[in-house]
């Protein structure tokens, strides 16, 4: 099915409204889908009405009248000049006498769309249209709902339809600093990615050797390294950046993590990045979907290697691959231990 880019967008702000009646969704997204060609109609296009809303003096807060030469009739519709005044609209049409009962249906998308089908289209098959596509409707809401990453480095479209829960307030975990002179400045670019990487080798010291090296010919380095055993070496204050993560070099900060080739985290090692990354995304309120692989960066590379193993991926595994175990993790141990009661 091809919706325009604009539609998804449009149902992601549907769906990131709040509501009593999260179980009519569904059958809404649908009468979205019929109503607009996926977000193909003139009505959609031009004036963000993706549900064939005429023009009605109740929704002068939120719309503007607007004659339109639709293919179905010459009328006065609605015109939104949001998503998100679009999204609150369509429950304020929804609100009018004419649908009054509508909330003794929203229990479930079938019965909702069977009550107020046959008030809101004049064509006998409104009903069972709507209904037909509540099924496409509940995929692509889930879809929507996956997290994703941008390959390009492009700034994120905020694609998450549930924004994350409130994370505790916590303290940075305690780190040892060790400077390393490999670093330079940001150029006012806003902290906003985690990359995550492996070191190919078990030793701690020769890592933090490595980025002070004059040998170093590339001056490469990390903002922390954590060791197999849970310590956390700091070699580059957050506000610099440092040459680790190619394209995302200068919104990011990189974490080292021990590993030889095929290791996965030490538990003491993954306690301590677990506490370091719900620190740094607190801290510069990075979303959950920024926190990435070197292998995102993007870059032909095996890193973060075996890191996250036990969440899918392995050194042989590619970006998707990579991105959906570490959003797992992000999610299961990140957010998880760190969401207030
Ligand atoms: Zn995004
Ligand atoms: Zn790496």
């Amino acid at each position: 099915m091809q919706y325009t880019d604009e539609f998804k967008s449009m149902v992601a702000a549907f769906m990131r409204l709040p509501t009593e009646f999260p179980n009519v969704r569904p059958a809404s997204v649908a009468q979205f889908i019929l109503e607009s060609g996926r977000g193909s109609s003139l009505l959609a296009r031009e004036h963000r009405n993706f549900a064939g809303m005429k023009w009605r003096p109740e929704m002068a807060g939120v719309a503007t009248k607007k004659l339109v030469i639709a293919p179905s009739e010459t009328a006065d519709f609605c015109s939104f000049e949001s998503l998100e005044k679009f999204a609150e609209g369509y429950w304020i049409f929804l609100n009018r006498a004419p649908y009054e009962g509508w909330k003794a249906h929203a229990d479930d998308p079938y019965d909702f769309i069977g009550f107020v089908g046959r008030i809101w289209a004049a064509d006998p098959a409104y009903t069972e249209k709507v209904q037909n596509l509540i099924g496409e409707a509940e995929a692509l809401i889930a879809t929507l709902r996956e997290p994703h990453v941008h390959t390009d480095g492009a700034p994120c479209c905020g694609g998450m339809i549930d924004p994350p829960e409130p994370m505790a307030h916590r303290e940075k975990p305690a780190v040892r600093w060790d400077p390393s002179p490999f670093n330079w400045s940001r150029g006012g670019t806003r902290i906003d990615t985690v990359v995550m990487h492996y070191t190919t080798s078990r030793n701690l010291q020769g890592t933090i050797d490595w980025f002070k090296s004059p040998n170093n010919i590339h001056k490469t380095a990390a903002h922390y390294v954590i060791g197999r055993d849970g310590t956390i070496v700091q070699m580059v204050k957050d506000a610099d950046a440092c040459t680790h993560g190619n394209s995302q070099n200068r919104r990011s900060i990189g974490i080292e993590h021990s590993a030889a080739p095929g290791d996965p985290m030490t538990e003491p090692q993954e306690r301590a990045s677990v506490a370091l990354v719900r620190w740094l995304m607190q801290e510069y309120a990075i979303a959950p979907e920024r926190v990435i692989g070197h292998k995102c960066a993007p870059r032909a590379t095996s890193c973060p290697g075996d890191l996250f193993a036990a969440y899918g991926a392995t050194s042989a595994s590619d970006c998707a691959a990579v991105t959906r175990a570490i959003q797992t993790w992000v999610r299961e141990r990140v957010l998880a231990e760190g969401v207030i009661a």
